[in-house]
């Protein structure tokens, strides 16, 4: 048995028997790791209020050979996302960073890249303005995962894209040309792509002063879920419920 101690991210928790919980942890140390936290629902000692879902905490956790649940003996909460008012937006946005983290990171394999992403993104997500960090955090993870196709040339013709328009379609890598488009693609805006590729040059907190409505940037976020989803060929379960806030 082997003691391990590492800052992590709390990205679900799911009731076992008794008071145990099954709770999926991104650590730092060695990334996604799923453990069994004994006597949890009771234990305000060892885990009081660590354990909601984007908690960032402490970890103290057994790794046992050959077993593929580690042993979680505590968290202590180091940024809880409660000290700031869930509204429903809020919860929401949330959920949509727990879902692609839990189904885009690997399991055992550590990321320090999207682990200081998260922390950063959460720091800015406290109020009710949520599409912003939404739209950084889709933006960033889809690249630190190595899905991001190149969003400056036609992936058919390899015309520059630059000041002109451009489609994608929920099939296909990549954006298209105007000649080069499917049937039933969707357009994304010059001004997004821009925007994109701003935010590939500054931190996240560099566009919390920016006026930011569900309309900015919606077209690269649905082409950011279209290419995630058929990368891990899943729908994503908080994509549908994000587009229906309002
Ligand atoms: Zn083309």
């Amino acid at each position: 048995m082997a003691l391990r101690e590492s800052e992590a991210i709390v990205l679900r928790t799911y009731p076992m028997r008794e008071a145990d919980l099954l709770v999926t942890l991104f650590t730092r140390l060695e990334g996604k790791v799923r453990g069994v936290a004994r006597s949890a629902k009771k234990s305000k000692r060892r885990f009081g209020g660590a354990l909601e879902p984007l908690t960032h905490v402490r970890a103290y956790y057994d790794v046992r050979e050959r077993q593929e649940l580690v042993r979680i003996d505590a968290c202590e909460v180091l940024e809880s996302p409660l000290a700031s008012e869930i509204s429903y937006p809020r919860a929401v946005a949330l959920g949509h960073i727990a879902e692609l983290l839990d189904e885009l990171l690997p399991d055992h394999e550590s990321n320090d890249a999207i682990f200081r992403l998260t922390l950063s993104v959460l720091h800015v997500l406290t109020g009710p303005e949520i599409w912003m960090p939404v739209t950084y955090f889709a933006l960033w993870v889809t690249r630190l995962v190595g899905f991001l196709p190149e969003l400056s040339g036609c992936v058919v013709c390899g015309r520059s894209l630059n000041g002109s328009r451009a489609y994608f379609h929920a099939l296909a890598d990549g954006l298209m040309c105007v000649d080069d488009k499917r049937p039933a693609s969707s357009e994304i805006s010059n001004e997004s792509r821009t925007l994109a590729a701003h935010m590939f040059r500054a931190p996240v907190e560099t566009f919390a002063a920016v006026q930011w409505p569900k309309s900015r940037c919606a077209d690269l976020r649905k082409f950011l879920i279209q290419t995630l989803q058929r990368h891990i060929e899943k729908k994503l379960v908080t994509a549908g419920m994000l587009e229906r806030v309002s």
